[in-house]
């Protein structure tokens, strides 16, 4: 049996090259030009599945641009974008996913103002 002291290392040394493989996939994502939507989707997917396991903090730029659902990189082809009383409303046209970003009452606009 390992001792408590080598387990937490070993867990340190986890969390470092989980973050650093993280740091990766957000680079190939933004990086990579738009051509080459497999890779990036594949890059997509292999994200969601590490932050799952490692526990580990979706970056914020990379949240925003990926289906919760079904893991798809949205563009203006597959998803639909609307901002309706200063909230952002992001609709997944594969999965019907409908995401709603920014919504406490203090951020709202009413429409006559
Ligand atoms: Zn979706």
């Amino acid at each position: 049996m390992k001792s408590s002291k080598s387990l937490r290392k070993s867990r340190l040394k986890r969390q470092a090259t989980s973050k650093q493989i993280q740091q990766q996939l957000c680079h190939i994502i933004n990086d990579i030009p738009q051509a080459q939507s497999e890779l990036r989707q594949n890059a997509a997917h292999k994200l969601f599945a590490l932050n799952k396991k490692h526990r580990l903090k979706m970056p914020k730029d990379i949240g925003l641009m990926v289906c919760k659902k079904c893991y798809v990189i949205l563009n203006s082809t597959n998803s639909m974008t609307r901002i309706r009383d200063g909230k952002l409303i992001k609709t997944c046209k594969i999965c019907n996913y409908v995401r709603r970003i920014g919504g406490s009452k203090s951020n709202w606009r009413s429409r006559s103002a």
